[in-house]
């Protein structure tokens, strides 16, 4: 039987159903000379089609680099094709817009500077960054405003570039909606970043003991999420840290064992999750390799396919990448696609 589809005709107050028959009519066979011209022009319509995907799809393709990560200094990059932001600001501004400018980033493409809370590997260049880029200001709540400047003695002018945001309240910034979460650790007010760009989320938490149930929701419907993986639980117990600095590390408002973050990864995220970046991973307790081998056993003991990212893309993969961030080097340059 051929094909049959139905339209309804909605200027016919009786609704009229039409049924268009797909099979050849008397008109189309007196046609058939123009067959090949058709299918031409179909096949043009087919490849502009495609073309319209593409540029969809690139336009809707983020960026995100690491300048480092970890108790030494945070800092990263989120951007799309044409703006972006950094997200903490740990690491010399000197350093990042280097690393951006060999990215083709320039500093005018950077909208602003989102912290999550107030350590100082996380805000130690906040203001530097701001004073030698005028257009860039700081984004954080007013309690990690007063965080900083009661921890460090950082230039009280640090008001005068700070934009307040406030935990579960979306705002716009680079063309990317931003919505600051809580998330348990022993800075102020520590916040985890969910960001979206058309239909990509993007999570954001460093620096955290536990994941709760706030963390929970926005972390799950990741596309791409960064989490911290900051230590193998034998070398923390094995290792030379006071039992005073191990407890803190080991609290649920410190940072993360590498089998909760594979636990969490493997068994709660969404299916649509396509990246997945470690940071934080501790010098002395962790190593990348463990880390990432934590992470991609428990993704495969649940059947999902696992990589690191370093061969060609395939863009049919539904592989998980899963990438353990430098603790002091630049990263690569990730350009982060989703299946459409
Ligand atoms: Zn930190
Ligand atoms: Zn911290």
């Amino acid at each position: 039987m051929p094909d049959k589809k139905r339209y309804s005709h909605p200027s016919n107050d009786k609704q009229q159903t039409i049924l268009f028959d797909c099979e050849e009519t008397p008109k189309q066979a007196e046609e058939s000379s123009h067959t090949a011209s058709i299918e031409e022009l179909n096949n043009q319509n087919r490849r502009a089609l495609r073309r319209i995907d593409q540029a969809a799809q690139a336009v809707q393709s983020m960026r995100f680099i690491s300048f480092g990560s970890g108790s030494s200094g945070n800092c990263a990059y989120v951007g799309t094709d044409t703006q972006g932001v950094l997200i903490d600001a740990g690491v010399d501004g000197a350093k990042v817009f280097k690393a951006l400018a060999d990215n083709g980033i320039t500093p005018s493409m950077v909208k602003g500077v989102i912290l999550t809370h107030d350590h100082g590997d996380h805000v130690r260049y906040a203001y530097s960054i701001a004073r030698n880029n005028k257009h860039i200001h700081i984004y954080c709540t007013p309690r990690v405003l007063n965080g900083i400047f009661r921890r460090h003695s950082i230039s009280r002018r640090l008001k005068d570039v700070h934009e307040a945001i406030f935990k579960e309240i979306p705002f716009t910034l680079a063309g990317m909606q931003f919505t600051a979460f809580e998330v348990s650790h022993d800075g102020t007010d520590n916040a985890g970043f969910f960001v979206e760009y058309g239909s990509q989320r993007f999570a954001i938490a460093t620096d955290l003991g536990c994941i709760t149930p706030r963390a929970h929701f926005y972390m799950t419907q990741a596309d791409y999420l960064m989490i911290e993986a900051n230590y193998d639980a034998a070398m923390l117990d094995a290792g030379r840290y006071p039992e005073y600095l191990k407890n803190r590390i080991r609290a649920e408002n410190g940072h993360l064992d590498n089998k909760v973050t594979a636990r969490f990864v493997a068994d709660e995220c969404d299916d649509r999750l396509r990246y997945v970046f470690l940071c934080h991973l501790s010098n002395d307790n962790n190593t990348p390799e463990i880390a990432r081998h934590e992470v991609c056993a428990a993704l495969e003991a649940k059947g999902r396919r696992t990589t690191d990212g370093e061969g060609l893309p395939d863009p049919d993969s539904d592989a998980v990448t899963v990438v353990a961030l430098p603790r002091f080097d630049t990263s690569r340059s990730f350009l982060l696609k989703k299946r459409i």
